[in-house]
């Protein structure tokens, strides 16, 4: 171990203040990737009638990982089919404690062999191990354990009344959260008594078929989850496929969109997750310190890939210079690097055409007149990466205060009134969530009731539990994921 002097506040050098670790690498022997992967379908991985496969890579070094089958129109109708004859001959037959037992036996086998997936999502998707070990994998497994307490008790969820399935769901997730959205999608349609057929993100398939493993190790009776792989294409085919009851969507508002399009005049039922640009509000007499840690948390932990990251900093003005200077500070101490190290806090970014997005964005943002201030973090020679990355002097009409950038950029607003600070926050078409830091439990219960975002997070940031609902009001989307509204989703009265 050995002593580093690094540029710190305001460019200063600041003299032995990182400390450089030794490699620290999570042993990637411990799972076992096939070269090549078929769909998920009835319970066994097929070859693809399309006869096509595509590699995914790992993101932080550019090595082929795997190839993968590509699901075209035929392939999805195929797992439609299957989903549907699991769901009329098997599932939707078994009573709710039947059902339950599965979902427990899924959790249970996702915890045992939590360290194989934790391992295969920071490599597929560049991820650090510290988030795929202690967020993705225990959250995937907390989920399924959750809603195998719902299976047998739903009547006590919705009281009075007399939920049933609603057959056959049709599931897309993004990738930057590959199977804690799985997780998220397949737990609560399986509790309810549906089938699905569900497609993940093209650049991070493998959790997902990783999964298909647990289902036969559980042994879920076949077509009840029926995985197909392949890209926006394939998803397009699943959500035009006329024998579905419900779509699920994870992803961009664009592609939502095109989903809602798609699926108008049907009798498909719709839920769509969608993108955010949180604000994040920090008072002056907040405990600084423990915000800051809060907000570093927020935007650059997980690269900056999350929906309901804390993008927007909205800082008081009598603290801005105080606490931008702390953040210049913490960025340049942020460890970027390989994300199988149990050191790195930030990995790789998920792929090209991300990076490329981003680095677009904030060149607009400087364009446009903010100032940017970046680590000079040493970053590796091959794969995708970005610097951990601070905007200030930046204006609600501003680019980087309105758009998605999904990296590790944060853009610093400031304000002076509480009012203002509400009025800031809700200037965005998103309203998925929002974090507020202050001392004053009046200050923050207001400033929850007057925000209008799904989860509003108070002197912490980035939460989860299974228990409590999650959704966004606006271009956020519509519809509830988690707790009892999630179950609403997929059941029929
Ligand atoms: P995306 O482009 O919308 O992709 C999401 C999924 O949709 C992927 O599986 C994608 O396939 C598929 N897809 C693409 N085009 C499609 C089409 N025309 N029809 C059907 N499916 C299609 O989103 P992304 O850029 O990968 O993911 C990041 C976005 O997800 C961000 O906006 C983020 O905020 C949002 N997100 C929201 C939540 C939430 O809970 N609200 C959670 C996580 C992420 P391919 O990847 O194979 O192209
Ligand atoms: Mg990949």
């Amino acid at each position: 171990m050995r002593r580093d002097d690094r540029n710190g506040q305001d460019g200063q050098a600041v003299q032995g203040s990182v400390w450089q670790y030794s490699p620290a690498p999570e042993a990637r022997e411990i799972v076992k990737i096939q070269p090549r992967y078929g769909l998920f379908i009835n319970g066994e991985f097929v070859e693809p009638r399309s006869g096509r496969y595509f590699e995914t890579i790992n993101p932080a070094n550019e090595e082929v990982l795997a190839e993968v089958a590509y699901a075209d129109a035929e392939d999805v109708d195929r797992a439609v089919r299957a989903a549907r004859h699991a769901y009329e001959q098997v599932w939707s037959k078994l009573p709710g404690k039947e059902r339950a037992k599965y979902l427990f036996r899924i959790a249970r086998i996702l915890q045992e062999r939590s360290r194989e997936f934790a391992v295969l999502e920071s490599l597929d998707g560049g991820k650090p191990i510290r988030e795929s070990r202690d967020v993705d994998i225990p959250l995937a497994a907390a989920h399924f354990f959750y809603h195998a307490g719902w299976a047998d008790k739903l009547a006590y969820a919705f009281p009075g009344r007399t939920p049933r399935p609603l057959g056959v769901a049709g599931q897309i997730i993004p990738w930057n959260f590959p199977l804690l959205m799985a997780a998220w999608k397949i737990a609560p349609a399986l509790a309810c008594g549906n089938t699905v057929v569900l497609k993940p993100a093209e650049t991070t398939p493998l959790t997902a078929l990783l999964l298909c493993e647990v289902f036969q190790q559980a042994d879920l009776p076949p077509g009840v989850v029926n995985i197909v792989t392949g890209d926006g294409q394939t998803g397009a085919w699943l959500v035009q496929h006329p024998d579905l009851d419900k779509v699920a969507f994870t992803g961009s508002t664009e592609v939502g969109r095109l989903i809602q399009k798609a699926v108008a005049g049907t009798r498909k039922r719709l839920t769509l997750e969608l993108g955010g640009k949180a604000a994040n509000v920090i008072f002056e007499d907040a405990a600084i310190d423990q915000a800051i840690e809060g907000i570093i948390n927020g935007i650059y932990f997980n690269q900056g890939h999350v929906c309901c990251a804390g993008s927007r900093l909205l800082v008081q003005e009598s603290i801005a210079d105080l606490v931008i200077s702390k953040l210049r500070r913490r960025i340049q101490r942020l460890r970027v690097g390989d994300p199988l190290d149990k050191n790195t806090d930030v990995g790789a970014i998920n792929s090209r055409r991300q990076l490329q997005k981003i680095e677009r964005l904030v060149a607009i943002g400087v364009q446009e007149g903010a100032e940017l201030y970046q680590s000079d973090c040493v970053l590796p020679s091959k794969g995708y990466w970005y610097r951990p990355t601070v905007l200030t002097k930046v204006s609600t009409a501003h680019t980087v205060a309105r758009e998605e950038i999904f990296g590790p950029v944060l853009s610093v607003l400031t304000f002076r009134t509480p009012d203002e600070a509400v009025q800031i926050a809700n200037n965005t078409r998103y309203g998925l969530s929002a974090g507020v830091w202050t001392n004053k439990g009046s200050k923050y219960l207001e400033f929850a009731a007057r925000v209008k975002a799904g989860v509003v997070w108070c002197n912490t940031y980035n939460k989860f539990d299974p228990a409590s609902p999650f959704g966004g009001y606006k271009e956020s989307g519509f519809g509830r994921e988690g707790g009892v509204h999630g179950l609403a989703a997929y059941v029929a009265f």
